[in-house]
């Protein structure tokens, strides 16, 4: 196996952003995928890892349990939406793009060429590149990045909804709400801001069902370090920022004089 250098220091960022590693969606594998639903979300290109994802490891063609799933992912996005990035097929270890070729001939989509191994920037830059480059350009926040490995696949589809370097070591903006005065506003108009949905950006879907076991240690490790981070980052942050949703509301309230009662 090719030494994977970016892989190796993804977990440098992960120490400094434990959230890296945290995937918008976990499921078994993409059968559990409403494809539908997330073209009417207002996604619109899809990047697939292949090994242990698409295609047993190593090999060139579609687990065929997945074939129904898989014509569905493609009418819905469109051929040229669909991107497989794979750390096999395509890098450099693919002497003459031989492999790249096959499986583009097996998954009926294209394959990325890229010099550097997933989850490394210049990767990202190129899928970037990619879906620029389209009739119809496909942006970062309209992309799902769906794999089975929390810090090639996962980490790189966090990467994909990075800005800035402060959202790289875990810094994330803050939301910008019109001036508005609270003992002018209405409560009416204080309430969006305060609840506002959280805007679409760049999903990254994580399958946890493999088709042949390999790596196995490393995958424990992974699943371990993401249940750590879900109780301890994850959580207290979602708590806290319900805490301070409540606290605002209640002082909008208080300001128009139309309290919960509490
Ligand atoms: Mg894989």
């Amino acid at each position: 196996m090719p030494l994977n250098v970016p892989g190796i220091l993804a977990p440098l960022q992960f120490l400094v952003n434990p959230r890296v590693i945290v995937p918008g969606l976990s499921v078994k594998d993409i059968r559990h995928l409403d494809f539908h639903a997330l073209k009417r979300a207002g996604y619109r290109g899809a990047v697939f890892d292949k090994d242990n994802c698409l295609t047993l490891p190593g090999k060139d063609t579609l687990v065929p349990d997945i074939e129904e799933a898989w014509e569905e992912c493609r009418q819905v996005f469109g051929e040229g939406n669909v991107l497989v990035v794979s750390n096999s097929a395509g890098t450099h270890i693919d002497a003459g793009g031989i492999q790249a070729e096959s499986v583009r001939h097996h998954l009926k989509v294209p394959v990325l060429f890229h010099r550097s191994m997933k989850p490394a920037y210049s990767c990202v830059k190129q899928i970037r590149s990619y879906f620029a480059s389209l009739h119809d350009p496909v942006k970062d926040d309209e992309l799902i990045v769906i794999g089975d490995r929390l810090f090639t696949d996962i980490v790189m589809a966090n990467r994909l909804r990075e800005k800035s370097w402060t959202e790289r070591i875990g810094v994330r903006p803050a939301i910008t709400a019109p001036a508005l005065n609270p003992q002018t506003a209405s409560q009416s108009e204080m309430l969006p801001l305060l609840t506002s949905p959280p805007t679409r950006t760049t999903l990254g879907i994580w399958t946890t069902g493999v088709w042949v076991k390999e790596a196995t240690f490393m995958r424990f490790c992974e699943r371990k370090l993401l249940e750590g981070v879900r109780k301890w980052v994850v959580a207290p942050a979602k708590a806290r920022e319900k805490a301070k949703s409540l606290t605002q509301t209640g002082c909008a309230g208080g300001e128009t004089g139309q309290g919960d009662g509490e």
